[in-house]
Protein backbone atom coordinates (compact mmCIF):
# COMPACT_ATOMS: atom_id res chain seq x y z
CA UNK A 1 0.00 0.00 0.00
CA UNK A 2 2.79 2.03 0.70
CA UNK A 3 4.31 2.37 -2.59
CA UNK A 4 0.53 3.65 -3.93
CA UNK A 5 1.76 6.88 -4.43
CA UNK A 6 5.11 6.60 -5.29
CA UNK A 7 5.08 8.31 -8.76
CA UNK A 8 3.96 11.63 -7.49
CA UNK A 9 6.08 11.33 -4.72
CA UNK A 10 9.20 10.77 -5.67
CA UNK A 11 9.42 14.16 -7.14
CA UNK A 12 10.00 15.16 -3.68
CA UNK A 13 12.38 14.06 -1.07
CA UNK A 14 10.46 13.31 2.11
CA UNK A 15 11.34 15.99 4.96
CA UNK A 16 11.15 15.78 8.50
CA UNK A 17 7.50 17.29 8.42
CA UNK A 18 6.50 14.63 6.38
CA UNK A 19 6.79 11.68 9.44
CA UNK A 20 3.76 10.82 11.39
CA UNK A 21 3.68 11.64 14.88
CA UNK A 22 4.06 8.93 17.68
CA UNK A 23 0.52 9.45 18.45
CA UNK A 24 -0.80 8.80 15.04
CA UNK A 25 1.46 5.55 14.11
CA UNK A 26 0.50 3.98 17.34
CA UNK A 27 -3.63 4.52 16.67
CA UNK A 28 -3.05 2.61 12.96
CA UNK A 29 -4.78 -0.42 12.69
CA UNK A 30 -1.76 -2.78 12.56
CA UNK A 31 -0.16 -1.43 15.68
CA UNK A 32 -3.47 -0.75 17.60
CA UNK A 33 -4.06 -4.76 18.19
CA UNK A 34 -0.09 -5.58 17.98
CA UNK A 35 -0.80 -3.46 21.54
CA UNK A 36 -3.40 -5.72 22.06
CA UNK A 37 -1.68 -8.82 21.70
CA UNK A 38 2.30 -7.91 22.52
CA UNK A 39 1.82 -5.23 25.54
CA UNK A 40 1.42 -1.21 24.86
CA UNK A 41 4.98 -0.54 26.73
CA UNK A 42 6.79 -2.53 24.65
CA UNK A 43 4.78 -1.20 21.16
CA UNK A 44 5.93 2.46 22.57
CA UNK A 45 9.37 1.95 23.13
CA UNK A 46 9.60 0.43 19.35
CA UNK A 47 8.00 2.98 17.71
CA UNK A 48 9.89 5.71 19.19
CA UNK A 49 12.94 4.08 18.33
CA UNK A 50 11.64 3.65 14.87
CA UNK A 51 10.87 6.91 14.41
CA UNK A 52 14.17 7.84 15.79
CA UNK A 53 16.33 5.98 12.90
CA UNK A 54 13.83 7.73 10.52
CA UNK A 55 14.82 10.58 11.71
CA UNK A 56 18.63 9.69 11.86
CA UNK A 57 18.02 8.29 8.47
CA UNK A 58 16.63 12.03 6.76
CA UNK A 59 19.58 13.99 8.54
CA UNK A 60 21.97 11.66 6.93
CA UNK A 61 21.17 10.44 3.54
CA UNK A 62 17.43 11.03 3.07
CA UNK A 63 14.35 9.07 3.04
CA UNK A 64 12.20 7.63 0.37
CA UNK A 65 8.53 7.76 0.31
CA UNK A 66 7.94 4.19 1.54
CA UNK A 67 10.06 5.17 4.40
CA UNK A 68 7.30 7.96 6.01
CA UNK A 69 4.47 6.38 5.05
CA UNK A 70 2.25 5.47 8.07
CA UNK A 71 1.64 1.74 6.56
CA UNK A 72 5.57 1.27 5.73
CA UNK A 73 6.46 2.48 9.68
CA UNK A 74 3.52 -0.02 11.20
CA UNK A 75 4.84 -2.84 9.40
CA UNK A 76 8.65 -2.00 10.58
CA UNK A 77 7.48 -1.60 14.15
CA UNK A 78 5.87 -4.79 13.89
CA UNK A 79 8.97 -6.75 12.70
CA UNK A 80 10.46 -5.15 15.68
CA UNK A 81 8.33 -5.78 18.60
CA UNK A 82 8.65 -9.47 16.96
CA UNK A 83 12.09 -9.49 16.63
CA UNK A 84 12.19 -8.97 20.25
CA UNK A 85 9.51 -10.64 22.05
CA UNK A 86 11.68 -13.90 19.50
CA UNK A 87 13.03 -16.12 22.50
CA UNK A 88 17.28 -15.99 21.86
CA UNK A 89 17.56 -19.10 23.95
CA UNK A 90 16.16 -21.87 21.94
CA UNK A 91 16.24 -24.92 20.91
CA UNK A 92 18.61 -26.45 17.74
CA UNK A 93 19.90 -29.28 16.35
CA UNK A 94 23.39 -30.12 17.59
CA UNK A 95 24.08 -32.14 14.28
CA UNK A 96 27.85 -31.05 15.39
CA UNK A 97 29.26 -35.15 15.96
CA UNK A 98 29.79 -33.86 19.57
CA UNK A 99 27.20 -35.36 22.18
CA UNK A 100 27.54 -33.66 25.34
CA UNK A 101 28.58 -30.44 23.26
CA UNK A 102 29.21 -27.38 26.40
CA UNK A 103 27.99 -24.33 24.28
CA UNK A 104 24.64 -26.64 23.30
CA UNK A 105 23.63 -27.43 26.84
CA UNK A 106 25.08 -31.13 27.33
CA UNK A 107 23.04 -33.77 28.20
CA UNK A 108 19.67 -34.12 26.53
CA UNK A 109 17.35 -34.80 29.63
CA UNK A 110 15.15 -37.80 30.34
CA UNK A 111 11.19 -37.69 29.83
CA UNK A 112 11.22 -38.49 33.69
CA UNK A 113 13.36 -35.49 34.54
CA UNK A 114 11.19 -32.99 32.24
CA UNK A 115 8.27 -33.84 33.66
CA UNK A 116 9.85 -33.85 37.09
CA UNK A 117 10.94 -30.37 36.09
CA UNK A 118 7.84 -28.81 35.20
CA UNK A 119 5.64 -30.46 38.13
CA UNK A 120 7.64 -28.80 40.59
CA UNK A 121 8.18 -25.59 38.46
CA UNK A 122 4.22 -24.98 38.24
CA UNK A 123 4.27 -24.07 42.32
CA UNK A 124 5.39 -24.85 46.14
CA UNK A 125 7.44 -27.70 46.37
CA UNK A 126 8.84 -29.23 49.54
CA UNK A 127 12.18 -28.25 48.91
CA UNK A 128 14.05 -27.61 52.30
CA UNK A 129 11.06 -29.05 54.39
CA UNK A 130 10.93 -32.46 56.00
CA UNK A 131 7.80 -33.64 55.37
CA UNK A 132 7.71 -36.93 57.73
CA UNK A 133 8.95 -34.31 60.71
CA UNK A 134 7.22 -31.45 59.57
CA UNK A 135 10.42 -29.40 59.87
CA UNK A 136 12.90 -27.62 57.86
CA UNK A 137 15.07 -30.12 56.03
CA UNK A 138 18.01 -30.10 53.87
CA UNK A 139 17.78 -29.48 49.95
CA UNK A 140 20.22 -32.14 49.61
CA UNK A 141 17.70 -34.74 50.90
CA UNK A 142 16.18 -35.42 47.34
CA UNK A 143 19.30 -36.64 46.13
CA UNK A 144 22.11 -37.38 48.66
CA UNK A 145 20.67 -41.13 49.44
CA UNK A 146 20.40 -41.84 45.52
CA UNK A 147 24.14 -40.85 45.25
CA UNK A 148 25.14 -42.57 47.91
CA UNK A 149 23.41 -46.26 46.55
CA UNK A 150 25.02 -45.26 43.27
CA UNK A 151 28.23 -44.50 44.31
CA UNK A 152 28.95 -46.00 47.25
CA UNK A 153 29.73 -42.79 49.58
CA UNK A 154 28.73 -42.29 53.17
CA UNK A 155 27.34 -38.66 51.93
CA UNK A 156 26.81 -36.19 49.15
CA UNK A 157 25.55 -32.63 48.31
CA UNK A 158 25.07 -31.26 45.18
CA UNK A 159 25.75 -27.60 44.25
CA UNK A 160 25.52 -25.55 40.58
CA UNK A 161 27.84 -27.20 38.29
CA UNK A 162 31.32 -28.99 39.06
CA UNK A 163 33.75 -25.86 38.88
CA UNK A 164 31.48 -24.91 42.30
CA UNK A 165 31.61 -28.27 43.42
CA UNK A 166 35.88 -27.92 43.20
CA UNK A 167 35.69 -24.25 44.44
CA UNK A 168 33.87 -25.90 47.79
CA UNK A 169 35.53 -28.29 48.61
CA UNK A 170 38.87 -26.33 48.06
CA UNK A 171 38.06 -23.82 50.14
CA UNK A 172 36.33 -25.61 52.69
CA UNK A 173 39.12 -27.59 53.53
CA UNK A 174 42.10 -25.96 52.27
CA UNK A 175 41.68 -22.17 52.68
CA UNK A 176 44.98 -20.75 53.47
CA UNK A 177 46.53 -23.85 53.04
CA UNK A 178 48.73 -25.27 50.10
CA UNK A 179 47.39 -27.99 47.76
CA UNK A 180 50.26 -30.21 46.04
CA UNK A 181 48.72 -31.06 42.48
CA UNK A 182 50.66 -32.85 39.47
CA UNK A 183 52.09 -30.78 36.80
CA UNK A 184 50.54 -32.67 34.31
CA UNK A 185 47.18 -32.13 35.75
CA UNK A 186 47.09 -28.11 35.77
CA UNK A 187 44.29 -27.89 33.64
CA UNK A 188 42.01 -25.79 31.69
CA UNK A 189 38.45 -26.81 30.72
CA UNK A 190 36.87 -24.82 28.01
CA UNK A 191 35.14 -21.27 29.17
CA UNK A 192 37.75 -20.18 31.84
CA UNK A 193 37.91 -22.70 34.37
CA UNK A 194 41.88 -23.41 35.31
CA UNK A 195 42.73 -24.88 38.25
CA UNK A 196 45.58 -22.73 39.29
CA UNK A 197 42.69 -19.44 39.53
CA UNK A 198 40.23 -21.78 41.00
CA UNK A 199 42.67 -23.02 43.79
CA UNK A 200 43.52 -18.77 44.05
CA UNK A 201 39.63 -17.57 44.56
CA UNK A 202 39.65 -20.74 47.15
CA UNK A 203 42.47 -19.10 48.92
CA UNK A 204 44.51 -22.04 48.85
CA UNK A 205 48.23 -21.84 47.84
CA UNK A 206 48.97 -24.23 44.69
CA UNK A 207 51.86 -26.67 44.95
CA UNK A 208 53.50 -27.63 41.76
CA UNK A 209 54.77 -31.31 41.94
CA UNK A 210 57.00 -33.34 39.28
CA UNK A 211 56.47 -32.55 35.48
CA UNK A 212 54.08 -31.79 32.67
CA UNK A 213 54.65 -35.91 31.55
CA UNK A 214 55.82 -37.58 34.85
CA UNK A 215 54.78 -37.33 38.36
CA UNK A 216 56.15 -39.40 41.32
CA UNK A 217 54.81 -40.82 44.70
CA UNK A 218 58.05 -39.61 46.01
CA UNK A 219 57.33 -35.47 44.26
CA UNK A 220 54.06 -36.03 46.39
CA UNK A 221 55.66 -37.12 49.69
CA UNK A 222 58.32 -34.13 49.23
CA UNK A 223 55.81 -31.31 48.69
CA UNK A 224 53.94 -32.16 51.88
CA UNK A 225 54.73 -29.25 54.70
CA UNK A 226 52.86 -29.12 57.96
CA UNK A 227 50.55 -25.84 55.64
CA UNK A 228 49.59 -28.49 53.64
CA UNK A 229 45.65 -28.81 53.64
CA UNK A 230 44.79 -31.58 50.93
CA UNK A 231 46.44 -34.08 48.43
CA UNK A 232 44.24 -33.53 45.22
CA UNK A 233 43.91 -35.01 41.94
CA UNK A 234 42.13 -33.79 39.05
CA UNK A 235 41.18 -36.07 35.75
CA UNK A 236 42.91 -34.90 32.73
CA UNK A 237 39.24 -35.04 30.92
CA UNK A 238 39.89 -32.88 27.42
CA UNK A 239 43.80 -34.31 26.44
CA UNK A 240 46.26 -37.33 27.41
CA UNK A 241 49.72 -37.18 27.55
CA UNK A 242 50.99 -39.84 25.57
CA UNK A 243 54.78 -41.17 25.14
CA UNK A 244 56.98 -41.46 28.37
CA UNK A 245 54.65 -40.73 31.17
CA UNK A 246 54.03 -41.50 34.74
CA UNK A 247 51.32 -40.34 36.95
CA UNK A 248 50.34 -41.40 40.62
CA UNK A 249 47.76 -43.94 41.25
CA UNK A 250 44.72 -43.07 43.49
CA UNK A 251 45.52 -45.96 45.40
CA UNK A 252 49.11 -44.61 46.14
CA UNK A 253 47.92 -41.23 46.95
CA UNK A 254 45.01 -41.99 49.12
CA UNK A 255 47.29 -44.28 51.25
CA UNK A 256 50.06 -41.21 51.20
CA UNK A 257 47.31 -38.73 52.72
CA UNK A 258 46.00 -40.96 54.66
CA UNK A 259 49.51 -41.26 56.36
CA UNK A 260 49.64 -37.67 56.46
CA UNK A 261 46.23 -37.36 58.10
CA UNK A 262 45.07 -35.29 54.81
CA UNK A 263 41.52 -35.67 53.08
CA UNK A 264 42.26 -37.25 49.35
CA UNK A 265 39.88 -35.05 46.49
CA UNK A 266 39.10 -35.87 43.17
CA UNK A 267 38.23 -33.83 40.55
CA UNK A 268 36.84 -36.87 37.87
CA UNK A 269 35.08 -34.22 35.72
CA UNK A 270 32.59 -36.34 34.09
CA UNK A 271 32.26 -39.42 36.59
CA UNK A 272 30.33 -42.17 35.32
CA UNK A 273 28.00 -43.86 37.95
CA UNK A 274 27.91 -47.02 35.17
CA UNK A 275 30.78 -48.73 33.73
CA UNK A 276 30.67 -47.55 29.93
CA UNK A 277 32.32 -50.93 28.60
CA UNK A 278 29.72 -52.82 29.30
CA UNK A 279 27.39 -50.29 27.19
CA UNK A 280 29.80 -51.26 24.24
CA UNK A 281 31.87 -47.57 25.08
CA UNK A 282 35.42 -47.30 26.32
CA UNK A 283 35.77 -47.29 30.33
CA UNK A 284 35.37 -44.14 31.81
CA UNK A 285 36.96 -44.20 35.86
CA UNK A 286 33.53 -44.40 37.59
CA UNK A 287 32.37 -42.59 40.94
CA UNK A 288 32.18 -45.69 42.77
CA UNK A 289 35.99 -47.33 41.41
CA UNK A 290 37.33 -43.96 42.29
CA UNK A 291 35.79 -44.02 46.26
CA UNK A 292 37.12 -47.63 46.66
CA UNK A 293 40.60 -47.10 45.96
CA UNK A 294 40.71 -44.71 48.71
CA UNK A 295 39.17 -40.85 47.46
CA UNK A 296 37.81 -38.96 50.36
CA UNK A 297 35.63 -36.67 47.84
CA UNK A 298 35.02 -37.07 44.35
CA UNK A 299 33.08 -34.46 42.35
CA UNK A 300 31.64 -34.66 39.34
CA UNK A 301 28.98 -32.80 36.69
CA UNK A 302 25.41 -34.09 36.36
CA UNK A 303 25.20 -33.22 32.90
CA UNK A 304 28.35 -35.00 31.40
CA UNK A 305 28.08 -38.52 31.20
CA UNK A 306 25.42 -38.93 33.90
CA UNK A 307 23.40 -37.27 31.59
CA UNK A 308 21.34 -35.08 33.70
CA UNK A 309 20.83 -30.95 34.39
CA UNK A 310 24.10 -28.90 35.36
CA UNK A 311 25.15 -29.49 38.45
CA UNK A 312 28.38 -30.21 40.70
CA UNK A 313 28.37 -33.58 42.12
CA UNK A 314 30.23 -34.41 45.79
CA UNK A 315 30.01 -37.59 47.41
CA UNK A 316 32.49 -38.93 50.08
CA UNK A 317 33.12 -39.00 53.82
CA UNK A 318 30.20 -38.18 55.91
CA UNK A 319 32.31 -35.45 58.29
CA UNK A 320 33.86 -33.69 55.25
CA UNK A 321 30.48 -33.31 53.28
CA UNK A 322 28.91 -32.32 56.58
CA UNK A 323 31.82 -29.56 56.70
CA UNK A 324 30.94 -28.38 53.53
CA UNK A 325 27.46 -28.36 53.74
CA UNK A 326 28.28 -25.45 57.05
CA UNK A 327 30.88 -23.40 54.01
CA UNK A 328 28.15 -20.55 53.44
CA UNK A 329 29.58 -20.63 50.01
CA UNK A 330 28.12 -23.54 49.81
CA UNK A 331 24.47 -21.39 49.99
CA UNK A 332 25.50 -19.21 47.26
CA UNK A 333 26.46 -22.09 45.06
CA UNK A 334 23.01 -24.38 45.60
CA UNK A 335 21.38 -25.36 43.28
CA UNK A 336 17.14 -24.40 42.31
CA UNK A 337 14.12 -27.05 42.92
CA UNK A 338 13.76 -27.17 39.32
CA UNK A 339 17.36 -28.75 38.82
CA UNK A 340 17.15 -30.59 41.86
CA UNK A 341 13.97 -31.93 40.35
CA UNK A 342 15.61 -33.06 37.32
CA UNK A 343 18.63 -34.68 38.72
CA UNK A 344 16.18 -37.01 41.30
CA UNK A 345 14.30 -38.03 38.47
CA UNK A 346 17.76 -39.14 36.36
CA UNK A 347 19.21 -40.76 39.27
CA UNK A 348 16.22 -42.78 39.95
CA UNK A 349 16.57 -44.20 35.86
CA UNK A 350 19.74 -45.82 37.35
CA UNK A 351 17.29 -47.96 39.48
CA UNK A 352 17.02 -50.19 36.13
CA UNK A 353 20.85 -49.80 34.50
CA UNK A 354 19.38 -52.61 31.51
CA UNK A 355 17.00 -49.88 30.39
CA UNK A 356 19.32 -46.76 31.03
CA UNK A 357 20.12 -46.74 26.86
CA UNK A 358 16.47 -46.57 25.66
CA UNK A 359 15.53 -43.78 29.05
CA UNK A 360 18.21 -42.21 28.99
CA UNK A 361 18.96 -39.88 25.77
CA UNK A 362 22.62 -39.57 26.71
CA UNK A 363 23.36 -43.23 26.73
CA UNK A 364 21.52 -43.80 23.94
CA UNK A 365 22.83 -41.50 21.31
CA UNK A 366 26.40 -42.41 22.07
CA UNK A 367 25.11 -46.04 22.23
CA UNK A 368 22.96 -45.56 18.90
CA UNK A 369 23.84 -48.46 15.94
CA UNK A 370 25.55 -47.39 12.88
CA UNK A 371 23.12 -49.19 10.78
CA UNK A 372 20.37 -46.87 12.29
CA UNK A 373 22.19 -43.35 11.33
CA UNK A 374 23.11 -44.50 8.02
CA UNK A 375 19.40 -45.12 7.29
CA UNK A 376 18.18 -42.42 8.71
CA UNK A 377 20.83 -40.80 5.92
CA UNK A 378 19.66 -42.30 3.58
CA UNK A 379 15.80 -41.28 4.09
CA UNK A 380 16.55 -37.85 4.81
CA UNK A 381 19.51 -37.11 1.78
CA UNK A 382 16.88 -37.05 -1.44
CA UNK A 383 14.77 -34.03 0.82
CA UNK A 384 18.03 -32.56 1.30
CA UNK A 385 18.81 -32.38 -2.18
CA UNK A 386 15.31 -31.20 -3.81
CA UNK A 387 15.82 -28.66 -1.17
CA UNK A 388 19.09 -27.40 -2.34
CA UNK A 389 18.76 -27.63 -5.59
CA UNK A 390 22.00 -27.81 -8.19
CA UNK A 391 24.29 -25.35 -6.30
CA UNK A 392 24.70 -27.98 -3.46
CA UNK A 393 26.12 -31.60 -3.78
CA UNK A 394 24.53 -33.72 -1.00
CA UNK A 395 26.61 -36.97 -0.13
CA UNK A 396 26.27 -39.49 2.54
CA UNK A 397 29.79 -40.06 4.12
CA UNK A 398 31.04 -41.68 7.31
CA UNK A 399 32.55 -39.56 9.95
CA UNK A 400 33.76 -39.83 13.53
CA UNK A 401 32.36 -37.77 16.28
CA UNK A 402 33.25 -37.72 19.97
CA UNK A 403 31.63 -37.94 23.16
CA UNK A 404 32.63 -34.07 24.26
CA UNK A 405 33.25 -32.34 27.72
CA UNK A 406 36.27 -34.02 27.77
CA UNK A 407 34.73 -37.17 28.26
CA UNK A 408 37.04 -39.84 27.10
CA UNK A 409 38.70 -37.30 25.15
CA UNK A 410 40.43 -39.74 22.51
CA UNK A 411 38.10 -41.72 21.86
CA UNK A 412 36.27 -41.81 18.32
CA UNK A 413 32.79 -41.99 17.91
CA UNK A 414 31.85 -44.10 13.89
CA UNK A 415 29.22 -41.83 12.85
CA UNK A 416 27.23 -41.27 9.44
CA UNK A 417 27.21 -37.31 8.07
CA UNK A 418 25.31 -35.60 5.47
CA UNK A 419 28.02 -34.12 3.64
CA UNK A 420 27.27 -30.44 1.84
CA UNK A 421 29.18 -29.06 -0.32
CA UNK A 422 29.12 -25.85 -2.63
CA UNK A 423 29.07 -26.48 -6.39
CA UNK A 424 30.84 -23.53 -7.41
CA UNK A 425 34.36 -23.01 -8.24
CA UNK A 426 36.89 -23.82 -5.83
CA UNK A 427 38.22 -20.17 -5.01
CA UNK A 428 34.24 -19.20 -4.45
CA UNK A 429 33.72 -22.29 -2.10
CA UNK A 430 34.61 -20.98 1.16
CA UNK A 431 32.06 -18.13 1.36
CA UNK A 432 29.28 -20.44 -0.35
CA UNK A 433 29.73 -22.45 2.78
CA UNK A 434 29.75 -19.41 5.32
CA UNK A 435 26.01 -19.00 3.28
CA UNK A 436 25.34 -22.41 3.51
CA UNK A 437 26.04 -23.12 7.22
CA UNK A 438 23.98 -19.45 7.89
CA UNK A 439 21.41 -20.84 6.09
CA UNK A 440 20.70 -23.52 8.27
CA UNK A 441 21.42 -21.53 11.08
CA UNK A 442 18.86 -18.99 10.50
CA UNK A 443 16.45 -21.59 10.01
CA UNK A 444 12.95 -22.03 12.95
CA UNK A 445 14.94 -24.94 14.68
CA UNK A 446 18.94 -24.22 13.53
CA UNK A 447 20.73 -26.34 12.12
CA UNK A 448 24.40 -26.95 13.65
CA UNK A 449 27.10 -29.12 11.92
CA UNK A 450 30.96 -28.70 11.62
CA UNK A 451 33.04 -27.00 8.56
CA UNK A 452 35.94 -29.41 7.28
CA UNK A 453 37.83 -30.13 4.43
CA UNK A 454 35.83 -28.09 2.08
CA UNK A 455 32.30 -29.22 3.58
CA UNK A 456 29.63 -28.90 5.75
CA UNK A 457 29.13 -31.82 7.53
CA UNK A 458 25.67 -32.66 9.67
CA UNK A 459 26.45 -35.78 11.57
CA UNK A 460 23.37 -37.44 12.17
CA UNK A 461 23.59 -39.15 15.18
CA UNK A 462 22.04 -36.71 17.70
CA UNK A 463 18.68 -36.73 15.00
CA UNK A 464 16.85 -39.27 16.65
CA UNK A 465 13.94 -40.71 14.29
CA UNK A 466 10.30 -39.57 15.03
CA UNK A 467 9.84 -35.95 16.15
CA UNK A 468 12.82 -34.70 15.79
CA UNK A 469 13.64 -36.03 12.23
CA UNK A 470 10.50 -34.75 11.09
CA UNK A 471 10.68 -31.05 12.40
CA UNK A 472 14.11 -30.89 10.07
CA UNK A 473 12.23 -32.63 7.71
CA UNK A 474 9.19 -30.20 8.00
CA UNK A 475 11.55 -26.86 8.31
CA UNK A 476 13.50 -27.78 4.55
CA UNK A 477 10.64 -26.06 3.12
CA UNK A 478 12.13 -22.45 4.55
CA UNK A 479 15.42 -23.55 3.88
CA UNK A 480 14.05 -23.34 -0.04
CA UNK A 481 12.21 -20.05 0.30
CA UNK A 482 15.05 -18.60 2.12
C1 LIG B 1 34.03 -30.58 33.05
C2 LIG B 1 35.04 -30.52 34.13
C3 LIG B 1 34.99 -29.50 35.09
C4 LIG B 1 33.95 -28.43 35.06
O1 LIG B 1 32.70 -28.98 35.30
P1 LIG B 1 31.38 -28.08 35.05
O2 LIG B 1 30.26 -28.98 35.44
O3 LIG B 1 31.40 -27.71 33.62
O4 LIG B 1 31.49 -26.89 35.94
C5 LIG B 1 35.95 -29.51 36.08
N1 LIG B 1 36.91 -30.45 36.12
C6 LIG B 1 37.00 -31.45 35.22
C7 LIG B 1 38.09 -32.45 35.33
C8 LIG B 1 36.06 -31.51 34.19
O5 LIG B 1 36.14 -32.48 33.27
Amino acid sequence: MGRRNKATDQARQPGHGDIPSLDRLLRTPALEQLQARGGRQLVLEEARAELGQLRQNLNNSGAAADDVSLDGLAERVEARVGATLQMSLRPVFNLTGTILHTNLGRAPLAEEAIEAMAKVARGAANVEFDLAKGRRGDRDDHVEDWLCRLTGAEAATVVNNNAAAVLLMLNTLANRREVPVSRGELIEIGGAFRIPEIMRRAGCRLVEVGTTNRTHLHDFADALTPRTGIVMKVHTSNYVVQGFTAEVSDGDLAALARENGLPYMVDLGSGSLIDMAALGLPHETTVRETLEKGADLVSFSGDKLLGGPQAGLIAGRADLIAKIKKNPMKRALRVDKVTMAALAATLRLYAQPEKLTARLPTLRLLTRPIGDIQAMAERIAPALRQSLGDGTIVEIAPCTGQIGSGSLPVEILHSVALSLRPNTAAKKTGAALKRLAAAFRALPIPVLGRITDDALHFDLRCLEAGEGEQAWLAQLADLRAG
